[in-house]
């Protein structure tokens, strides 16, 4: 059996970036445990408690979904993670994987135009540094439309997938997980719209001859 962690700035991101790999794993026995960094509420204003504790409900639903653990949240503010410092959330993530020993790790690409997104990636990279002992063979980043596709001036490189998951099987659940965020979708044309987000798992898997796919970059894999 293997070990998954999913490390999301925000509730929602998991489904959107990496669902139906999640259903995956699951369904193959793997277990899979999902680490919120964010609540993903309150960067637009006042904030008060059952709007955090709505999101977080609408995390546990998305996770039970698709067979994972109940989740770990966090509670860094949302959208101001750069005011966190880094080496404070490299510590929480560490100890979170002290505890539970992943093999396969998910997060968001380096790529990407989300601040939160980006410490994400960073923190995970550190936590998971390739030090003898450790337990992680392969990390994995993901994107998230309206954030990774808008990363326009990201540096010399965009998102750029090398690993492609057939995802053909589980895409209802990955839509079923999207449709527990539904407050959090837009309408079409907006690029957080399911009609774009169903296009984008065709165009994934149509890059390499499925149905539908879910796209990573690989942040490392080693082969022991
Ligand atoms: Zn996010």
């Amino acid at each position: 059996m293997g070990k998954v962690l999913v490390v999301a700035a925000h509730p929602d991101d998991e489904a959107l970036g990496c669902a139906g790999a999640i259903r995956r794993h699951t369904n193959q026995g793997d277990q899979v445990k999902i680490l919120f960094l964010s609540t993903g509420v309150g960067a637009r204003g006042e904030v008060s408690s059952e709007q955090i504790n709505a999101r977080k409900g609408m995390a546990l639903r998305s996770a039970d979904i698709l067979g994972a653990d109940e989740p770990i949240f966090l509670d860094f503010p949302d959208n101001r993670m750069d005011s966190v410092p880094l080496l404070t959330v490299v510590g929480e993530i560490e100890s979170v994987m002290s505890d539970y020993g992943a093999n396969t790790v998910y997060t968001h690409s380096a790529f990407d135009l989300n601040v939160d997104h980006k410490i994400a990636h960073q923190a995970v990279m550190t936590a998971c540094r390739p030090i003898p002992g450790s337990t992680v063979m392969t990390i994995l980043c993901f994107e998230i439309v309206s954030s990774t596709d808008w990363a326009f001036n990201a540096g010399p490189q965009n998102f750029r997938p090398v690993q492609f998951v057939d995802i053909t099987e589980t895409i209802d659940a990955k839509f079923a997980a999207l449709e527990v965020y539904r407050s959090e979708m837009r309408d079409p044309p907006h690029a957080r719209s399911l009609d774009n987000i169903r296009a984008l798992a065709l165009n994934r898997g149509a890059t390499v001859g499925f149905e539908s796919a879910e796209a990573f970059e690989i942040g490392y894999v080693r082969i022991g």
